[in-house]
């Protein structure tokens, strides 16, 4: 099922030579020259224009504008190239395409937002780009991609074969197979690394789930990575707990240290900034660990259940919210919604939103009873009508995916467990259809398992 072409980005962190990597630093710097050149003709003309209207010169008989279509851009540069820039020879001429291509972007948008063919926010006109401003470089002729039979390392027009930090084989497998048609390369410096990152033609093949009937709910949790209907409890990735420990040593570390000061204008020491970017690093790593779980996560949920349960969380409201756990809990539940939502498509798999305002983490998964309150601190469900006991976050798992099989089952029904929390006893739609009590058996031993794992 499924199936398709889909554009998909695989990024690689690289391990450059030195050589390699002033290489890098060449190119992007040969897009931000190139850039920066066209910006300046284009702002000359520009102004050029704007003057010789305010003389009353008329229309027709002004200096001609400067078109910036990325293709004239191009054809200008090579023009002025020898003059204005004569060591361009020194890096791929892909350098320079990417600045003016951008650059053509960046004043189209502008155009198109002035003349309100652009919604959103408004596009101010583009600036110069300053030494600071981020390195990148996107190739998009030459050659570039995977090596043959080399998982680590990628080739790049010009600077040649990098080799990478991980394996290539996420990508690899595709390109093996004769379904992966790389489009361009980028590179880009942050937070102390070279990246690479291909946008891939991919085309899907893949497998239907192996349980289509089941429905699993999705509770993303704070301590693990999330709890399943299923009992089962995905533990956080390994290398996150590690990671979030140094992080909070060297946010101590950086505290002792001489910041920076607004108001004194007081520049920060040199240990401050080493610190900040192992900071930086740091925070690059807790993220990457913790998509990665998700990643491994959704897919085996769609490739396993034919209907995926998620809550439709307030995700802005929530990663506002001051306390961290819940703004990391929000942040992984957008996550884990957008692979899921795309995953599901390649196979096949219905995902299902609970509705905001469904009280999953309130509700009894025994006897359908809501709660009036519940506090976040409260690790453990207790209903104080059946007298279920059960971890909180497997409660609303099992309710997420109850909430499945109900609306499957009886369409008719799904109205009423839509309503807002605050139902002190929302029993009617649980007890209508009882569903809630569809899977008897495991309270006792899920009461016990859980138990275990949140002691731990
Ligand atoms: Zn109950």
């Amino acid at each position: 099922m499924g199936g398709g072409v889909v554009i998909h980005a695989y990024r690689f962190v690289l391990d450059p030579s030195p050589g390699q990597d002033d290489a890098l630093r060449s190119h992007c710097g040969g897009r931000r020259y190139a850039f920066n050149w066209g910006l300046a003709r284009v702002k000359a003309n520009l102004g050029q224009r704007e003057a010789e209207k305010s003389y009353g010169i008329p229309a027709d008989r002004l200096t001609p504008s400067v078109s910036w279509s990325a293709y004239s851009l191009r054809k200008d540069w090579n023009r002025a190239k020898d003059a204005v820039a004569p060591w361009w020879a020194e890096n791929s001429k892909e350098a320079y395409s990417s600045g003016l291509a951008n650059l053509a972007t960046a004043l189209g948008d502008w155009a198109d937002s002035r003349s309100g063919k652009r919604r959103g926010p408004r596009v101010g006109f583009p600036g110069f780009k300053g030494k600071r401003s981020g390195l990148s470089c996107r190739f998009t002729t030459g050659a570039f991609g995977l090596i043959d039979g080399d998982r680590r390392h990628v080739k790049l027009p010009r600077i040649g074969a990098v080799r990478t930090h991980e394996s290539t084989r996420k990508l690899a497998r595709h390109v093996e197979r004769g379904a992966a048609r790389i489009r361009s390369a980028t590179v880009s410096h942050r937070a102390g690394r070279w990246f690479v990152s291909f946008s891939v033609e991919i085309a899907r093949d893949d497998p239907a789930p192996t349980r289509p009937d089941s429905a699993v709910g999705v509770d993303l949790g704070v301590k693990s990575l999330a709890v399943l209907s299923t009992g089962e409890t995905v533990p956080n990735p390994r290398h996150l707990e590690t990671a979030r420990r140094d992080l909070r040593r060297l946010q101590r570390q950086a505290a002792r240290r001489v910041g920076p000061d607004k108001r004194t204008r007081r520049q920060p020491s040199q240990r401050w900034r080493t610190t900040q970017a192992r900071i930086a690093r740091l925070h690059t790593a807790v993220a990457n660990a913790r998509r990665d779980g998700l990643h491994k996560l959704s897919t085996r949920l769609v490739r396993t259940h034919g209907t995926v349960v998620l809550e439709d969380l307030n995700v802005s409201g929530m990663t506002k919210n001051r306390r961290l756990a819940r703004h990391v809990a929000g942040v992984g539940m957008a996550e884990l919604r957008r692979q899921i939502e795309y995953k599901a498509a390649w196979s096949g798999v219905r995902v299902h939103l609970a509705d905001r305002w469904y009280p999953s983490s309130k509700t009894c998964s025994g006897c359908g009873a809501v709660k009036a309150k519940l506090r976040l601190s409260e690790r453990t469900f207790r209903c104080d009508a059946c007298g279920l006991v059960l971890d909180r976050d497997l409660n609303a798992a099992r309710n997420l995916a109850a909430l499945a099989r109900r609306e499957t089952s009886s369409p008719s029904c799904g109205a009423t467990i839509n309503e807002p929390a605050g139902n002190p006893r929302q029993t009617r739609a649980t007890r209508a259809t009882g569903t809630a009590t569809g899977r008897p058996a495991p309270t006792g031993a899920g009461q016990r398992r859980h138990g275990n794992v949140s002691t731990a």
